[in-house]
């Protein structure tokens, strides 16, 4: 018998926990929060796809948070920590669920902690995403759109073989207006100041898994596994 592959498979089965991936824009972590939802079948939860849907289905929330969002302006806390708490009281999350980007504030967390505790969760198990600025900088900047096909290219991490033109069908590459310097750069000093005082809080809950974002995806995923069931076995233990 093979107690390992056992654990492996069971551990597979079910995730029954709150995960929450945090992770500057361009560290992949939105990909890899989605696979991970997918492999244990919960739920991939982001307040931005929570807020569309509402919107979408013209739920009292969404009614409220709709002016708001016309206006260009940020959906009020209140509002969010509402939603959130209406979502992960549905029947899909009762196996646990994978949330993307939230909590962004300590003040999230903190609220986030005693609704998970009410459901009868743990603190969540946080997955951060750990990357040095300058690279998560390099991947969005660097990146290149084929205007034809779509094709994705960056220009310091996977070049095409003639610089501006895409090697499949030869079209011209651009730069999403989005990915500009000017535009990025802010907005990851942003995250960064944001972000901060919430890694220090849930590393002093024991909470946080740092995850070497600069590697390839495949060892990330790898990494991501290994950190919610490495977790599970030791609450297991305890
Ligand atoms: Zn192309």
């Amino acid at each position: 018998m093979d107690k390992t592959m056992e654990k492996a498979t069971e551990h597979l089965g079910s995730l029954h926990r709150a995960v929450v991936f945090l992770g500057p824009p361009g560290a992949g972590k939105g990909t890899q929060a989605k696979e991970l939802a997918r492999m244990f079948g919960v739920p991939h939860l982001s307040t931005g796809d929570m807020l569309r849907e509402c919107i979408a289905h013209g739920t009292p929330l969404g009614l409220q948070a709709k002016p708001i969002m016309e206006r260009g302006e940020l959906v009020p806390d209140s509002l969010v920590l509402k939603m959130v708490k209406q979502r992960i009281q549905n029947a899909d999350c009762s196996a646990g669920f994978v949330f993307d980007g939230f909590p962004r504030t300590v003040a999230q967390a903190q609220y986030f902690g005693e609704l998970l505790k009410r459901c009868g969760y743990e603190q969540p198990l946080v997955v951060h995403f750990a990357i040095d600025p300058a690279l998560v900088l390099k991947r969005i900047t660097g990146r290149r759109l084929c205007k034809i096909g779509g094709e994705i290219y960056n220009i310091f991490e996977r070049p095409t073989k003639v610089p501006g033109r895409c090697d499949k069908d030869g079209g011209e590459l651009e730069q999403r207006p989005d990915d500009r310097e000017e535009i990025v750069k802010p907005r990851l000093e942003a995250y960064a100041r944001q972000t901060a005082p919430l890694v220090a809080y849930y590393r002093r809950l024991g909470r946080l898994h740092d995850v070497d974002a600069a590697q390839s995806v495949e060892e990330v995923s790898r990494r991501v596994l290994e950190v919610v069931q490495g977790h599970d076995a030791q609450s297991g233990g305890s």
